[in-house]
């Protein structure tokens, strides 16, 4: 165990961390991110086209850059799962799975949000043996196969994209008639002639043997079709996994976490950041934004009564 009392402790390292900890190591606070990986949902991201200042970057290339420079300005990193948190006079005490402990006098909660699962028979059985939710991470596995993509939002259309470069064919199953994603996406994929979308299509089971072999659907007229394929994207949308938190903050119906404007939860000291946060726009770069407020937040806080130089004075 760890004696030493980090000034905070950031938990996640996806845009909205390591923002954080950019910002919170360059006023010589003593930063710890703790994360599972690099870059979150970001680093999921095959090309990232709406970052200001890359017209376009790998989503993984944007993280690793969030990360040279937060340890730059000072940050230390682990790559450990929190599992609890609590706070005792004044202090933050958080517990791994691993058994470790670390203490800090304030913490960013930035560890976004989890991929949601269809709940389908098939689908946990098949998980890592042709089930997946990262195409970015897997679609190499697919050069010249047929893959299934499930979902209607930018992670879908973005999965049908990146697979088709690589996959003989491609199937984008949407349950509605209208994608939810950004209208360039939907541009690109309805001209890309290896994805075929199928509309209106719910998914019911996923078929196979030792690996996947085949995906199941049923359409409006309660008919039940089935495609042969080799592997099938999950992607469609994300849930908020808050429950270890406890009372220490406040929740949305959607279990995200509730905040002041200033990133701020009903605990002193506990900040929060980024797509887990209730923020209506998951988007990176408000995750970044979200991020270096929680920080400053932070700060303030762990400066106590000593005034702080304004952002900006207002003219007279
Ligand atoms: P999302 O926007 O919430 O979309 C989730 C999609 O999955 C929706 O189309 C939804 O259908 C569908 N869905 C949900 N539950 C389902 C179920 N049980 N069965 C079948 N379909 C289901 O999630 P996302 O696409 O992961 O995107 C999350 C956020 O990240 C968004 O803000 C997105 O803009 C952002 N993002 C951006 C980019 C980019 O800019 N390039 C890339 C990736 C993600 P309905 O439409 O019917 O609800």
């Amino acid at each position: 165990m760890e004696d030493k009392i980090y000034d905070v402790v950031i938990i996640g390292a996806g845009p909205s961390g390591l923002t954080a900890a950019i910002y919170t190591s360059r006023r010589a606070m003593e930063t710890l991110v703790v994360s599972k990986d690099i870059g979150g949902q970001m680093a999921l991201t095959d090309d990232i086209g709406n970052y200001p200042g890359f017209e376009l970057i790998a989503g993984l290339d944007l993280a690793q850059k969030f990360k040279t420079q937060a340890e730059k300005t000072g940050t230390k990193l682990d790559f450990k799962e929190i599992v609890s948190i609590n706070k005792e006079d004044k202090i933050f005490t958080l517990k791994t799975t691993d058994n470790s402990e670390f203490k800090a006098k304030s913490v960013i909660l930035a560890f976004g949000l989890t991929p949601r699962n269809l709940e389908v028979p098939g689908e946990k059985e098949f998980t890592g043996r042709g089930v997946s939710y990262c195409a970015t991470c897997d679609g190499p596995l697919y050069k010249d196969k047929t893959v299934v993509v499930v979902g209607g939002g930018n992670s879908a259309l973005d999965a049908a994209e990146y697979t088709s470069k690589l996959a003989k064919q491609v199937y984008l199953i949407h349950r509605r008639d209208t994608f939810r994603g950004e209208q360039v996406l939907i541009d690109q994929v309805k001209a890309t002639k290896n994805i075929e979308i199928i509309y209106d299509a719910v998914t019911s089971e996923i078929k196979g043997d030792t690996t996947v072999s085949s995906y199941v659907y049923k359409t409006k007229d309660g008919k039940k079709h089935e495609l042969t394929t080799d592997g099938i994207f999950i992607e469609v949308g994300h849930v908020a996994k808050t429950d270890w938190l406890g009372d220490l903050v406040e929740y949305t119906d959607r279990k995200e976490i509730k905040i002041s404007r200033d990133c701020e939860t009903k605990t002193p000291g506990l900040f929060a950041a980024g797509d887990i946060t209730e923020i209506t726009y998951k988007q990176a770069v408000i995750s970044a934004g979200e991020g270096s407020k929680a920080a400053l937040q932070a700060y303030k806080f762990l400066q106590g009564d000593k005034p702080l130089a304004p952002d900006w004075t207002p003219k007279k």
